[in-house]
């Protein structure tokens, strides 16, 4: 398998080159040249081959994962790795929780740092372990986080050889649990509290990856959402819920997905096109209103971010929308997907009447999707799986007012947030940001 870049000025690279490179040279983004399917198309296509179904039991989304990403790997020189990694970062669990007979949740947050984003990070951190070369020098995973990516990547590499964490916030722009959480880890992982946005973080790392002197001082990585790494393993669990669905005999499932940089929504809409039986598949934003006026038919056109409650969807320049335009087209895209925006006052309203009609807390990611379901089934009595994206109790400051009772934290938080949390504080200045990784290194 080959990968190409959507902006097509590059020659074919291998997963492994792809992988190693983040971006490619041309600034575009990886794509593989072929998608490989489960059943058999006219055109040239590489197969997927499934692991026969036990009837009688539900699928194992580590066998399900290294089945959908086997053809992905072909030709890389660490391919025999595969299920290994699979197996050791995609034992997280998954449920099923039907809230009624429309709406039920696929929860993707029961992972050590109850966002779906361990899935993806787990997966990346094992494949760059693997690819690093022996006695390499330690490599720099420099990522900017508006709050979930980046205490999922520093987990992921939290006491890995090879590598160190150094993950820039928005000082006082993030929720308090989630700044003690970037605190918490110590080790080789250093939280520094930037005086600016995230939008401000985003651009000091963009500007560190493309400065060469920086970057033969200290190999960096990237652990962003555009990495490959990150975008294939979300694919698993749509796989394996479409999977369960053939399984237990029901029609194809489906799909709300709350979106950001539309990482998730596109993993979603790849496995279909790969031939996992989903249904339709939808967007939910926040106000951040991009991706709903392009799927309503105007030009695509990226829009300044705004803080809203579901903050880790507060991208006004989906970084995805370039490989799903690439593939897709956008009159097909429009044809095929949808895409709906719900406002902090409709977030809110969702928070309430989820929990008065099912006693269940939803984190106000989850809550947009929920929201778009619960429209759409109004319309046309359409039933709907909603990814729940985040553990309500990363947002208490947001939830908890609104449903008037305290929630749980879950055991993975709970010790995360009795530990110390220490983080450095760093004014808006790329040669701060220099000055800190020739100290910490
Ligand atoms: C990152 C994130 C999203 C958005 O996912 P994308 O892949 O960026 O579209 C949604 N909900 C939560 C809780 C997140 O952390």
């Amino acid at each position: 398998m080959r990968y190409v870049s959507t902006r097509g000025h590059t020659p074919p690279m291998s997963i492994d080159d792809a992988l190693l490179c983040g971006l490619a040279r041309d600034g575009g983004l990886f794509v593989p040249e072929l998608l490989p399917s489960r059943v058999s198309t006219p055109v040239d296509f590489t197969p997927v081959n499934l692991t026969p179904v036990n009837q009688g039991r539900a699928l194992n989304l580590a066998q399900v994962a290294n089945d959908c990403l086997a053809p992905f790997f072909v030709g890389s020189r660490v391919r025999e790795q595969l299920p290994e990694w699979c197996q050791r970062a995609l034992c997280i669990p998954i449920e099923l929780r039907p809230l009624s007979d429309a709406l039920t949740l696929l929860e993707l947050y029961l992972g050590p740092t109850a966002a779906f984003k361990d899935f993806a990070a787990r997966f990346l951190a094992e494949a760059m372990s693997a690819l690093r070369a022996p006695g390499a020098a330690t490599q720099t995973v420099l990522v900017a986080t508006s709050g979930d990516t980046g205490a999922a990547v520093a987990a992921a590499f939290h006491h890995r050889p090879g590598f160190r964490v150094v993950v820039l916030y928005p000082d006082g722009r993030v929720s308090p649990r989630q700044a003690h959480h970037l605190g918490s880890f110590g080790g080789n992982v250093q939280a520094i509290a930037v005086e600016g946005s995230f939008d401000h973080c985003q651009a000091l790392v963009k500007r560190a990856f493309s400065d060469p002197l920086l970057r033969a001082k200290h190999p960096l990585a990237s652990a962003n959402s555009i990495s490959l790494g990150r975008l294939l393993p979300q694919m698993s669990y749509y796989a394996w819920l479409a999977l369960e669905a053939e399984r237990k005999q029901q029609d194809a499932p489906n799909l709300v997905i709350p979106t950001g940089n539309l990482g998730n929504a596109l993993a979603a809409i790849l496995a279909q096109r790969m031939g996992f039986p989903l249904g339709r598949i939808v967007l939910a934003s926040n106000a951040n209103r991009t991706l709903a006026h392009f799927f309503a038919g105007h030009s695509y056109a990226p829009e300044a971010t705004v803080a809203t409650l579901a903050n880790a969807m507060d991208v006004g320049a989906p970084s995805n929308a370039e490989r799903l335009r690439w593939w897709f087209g956008d009159a097909q895209l429009r044809e095929s997907f949808a895409a709906y925006a719900i406002d902090d006052a409709q977030i809110r309203a969702e928070i309430q009447q989820t929990w008065q009609e099912f006693g269940f807390a939803a984190c106000p990611h989850t809550a947009c999707g929920l929201r778009v379901a619960r429209q759409l089934h109004t319309q046309d009595g359409s039933r709907w799986v909603i990814a729940a994206t985040a553990h309500p109790a990363k947002f208490s400051e947001v939830v908890e007012p609104l449903i008037g009772a305290k929630l749980p934290i879950p055991a993975s938080l709970r010790a995360m947030l009795a530990s110390q949390s220490h983080a450095l504080r760093m004014p808006l200045e790329y040669s701060a940001l220099c000055a800190q990784l020739d100290s910490a290194a």
